[in-house]
């Protein structure tokens, strides 16, 4: 059975492994950078070590940092008892971009999927759980993307503030089914952040 040579079947199957890509588009990627593009490919490879070497978590919102001092978990975000569940960084920007919000986040970097395996666990919600208990959040607002998956989210991150007393809200207005925070205009997000109601 004819096949690629050793080194090129690695490079296919390590494309593969970036979502969305199949067998055909891992093909393509490979055959682009190993013929049309060689410094790019060279750039690629050094950007990526560089960010995987540069680049962490910040322990309390798991936003992706580079700094020792996360530019979200600011004394001054803190002050406010804020604290907005987002699913993605994206999703974080989009809403921070809109400024008129100034608390603090907790990015989920997904959402709850039984399917995908991805549990309380894989969302940090021990991390979450941390944050709840220290006495430091008045209101929980959960900004999850509208989905089946997104609402048994949201059910669960309820559920974890109320028991401890906290206040629930929830931005939807203007957020269509299925529809993404990080596509979404400004003053569409600022509207929802300032229309959110109670949980
Ligand atoms: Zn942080």
């Amino acid at each position: 059975m004819p096949a690629y040579s050793p080194r090129l079947t690695r490079l296919i199957e390590a494309l593969r492994r970036l979502p969305g890509v199949g067998p055909k588009s891992a093909q393509r990627m490979a055959f682009h950078l190993l013929d049309r593009d060689r410094s790019g490919a060279t750039q690629l490879a050094r950007v990526l070590g560089e960010a995987l070497d540069g680049i962490g978590r910040c322990p309390r919102c798991r936003m992706f940092q580079e700094d020792d001092a996360c530019g979200y978990c600011t004394p001054a975000r803190e002050a406010g008892g804020l604290l907005c569940v987002v699913e993605s960084p994206a999703d974080l920007l989009a809403i921070d971009a809109t400024a008129g919000y100034r608390g603090r986040y907790f990015v989920l970097m997904g959402k709850l999927s039984p399917i995908d395996r991805i549990g309380p666990a894989e969302l940090g919600l021990d991390v979450l759980t941390r944050e709840l208990d220290s006495g430091a959040v008045q209101e929980l607002i959960i900004a999850l993307n509208p989905s089946v998956e997104g609402e048994a989210t949201a059910y669960y991150l309820a559920e974890l503030a109320r028991v401890r007393g906290i206040a629930v809200s929830r931005i939807a207005q203007g957020v269509p089914m299925g529809g993404e925070l990080e596509s979404i205009d400004g003053g569409t997000i600022s509207q929802a952040l300032m229309g959110r109601r109670p949980a």
